[in-house]
């Protein structure tokens, strides 16, 4: 069985938590383009140092920046039985560049899961996140800047990917394991 899957979602939704989840049920790396950036900020490389001011603002990193680091990290050996993308793509271009990547190597997406939740919610739990773990993107004014970005460039993208049917559209709101749960649910029809 291969699972090619993207995980699309506001900030706070829970997507990382889920990723981590669903990547242990399906066997297939869950690849998140924020802890990648997050890492290379850590380690003052030099991706870190083109990402961070994006970052840091609520921003999305350039799509020519975030489209390399994806095609490497897909091109890593550990992705041919599949792969779970959390917050990639997250602009029309990187909808397109993703297309190219899998058509060069012949593959494609099985389904694309939208885990929904308010703004009010996400609001909320960004900030309980914001005092446990001091990300430096999760003041008040930075969250709802991001969750702006998500919803005038990302959010169109579910519609998108509706029209190719692959979307599969989940609720978010719950205890963690309910919402995996619901997220197996959907996609055991489709991952036959
Ligand atoms: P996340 O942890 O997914 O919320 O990502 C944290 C930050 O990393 C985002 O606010 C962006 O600045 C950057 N980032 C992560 N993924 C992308 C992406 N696909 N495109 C552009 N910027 C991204």
């Amino acid at each position: 069985m291969t699972a090619r899957l993207v995980l699309l979602g506001p900030p706070g939704a829970g997507k990382g938590t889920q990723a981590a989840r669903l990547s242990d049920c399906l066997g297939v790396p869950a690849i998140s383009t924020g802890d990648i950036f997050r890492a290379n900020v850590a380690d003052a490389t030099e991706l870190g140092r083109r990402a961070q001011r994006y970052m840091d603002a609520g921003e999305y990193v350039p799509d020519e920046v975030t489209n390399a680091m994806v095609r490497a990290r897909l091109a890593e050996p550990d992705t041919e039985q599949g792969f779970l993308l959390d917050g990639y793509p997250r602009t029309a271009e990187q909808v397109r560049e993703l297309d190219a990547m899998l058509d060069e190597q012949g593959r494609r997406l099985d389904a694309v899961v939208e885990i929904t939740a308010a703004a009010d919610v996400v609001i909320a739990r960004l900030l309980g996140r914001a005092r446990e773990q001091g990300r430096a993107d999760d003041t008040d004014v930075v969250i709802r800047r991001r969750l702006e970005v998500y919803r005038e460039q990302t959010e169109p993208l579910t519609s998108l990917y509706a029209e190719r049917d692959l979307l599969v559209q989940v609720d978010g709101i719950g205890e963690v394991d309910e919402v995996t749960e619901r997220i197996v649910g959907a996609l055991q029809p489709l991952l036959v």
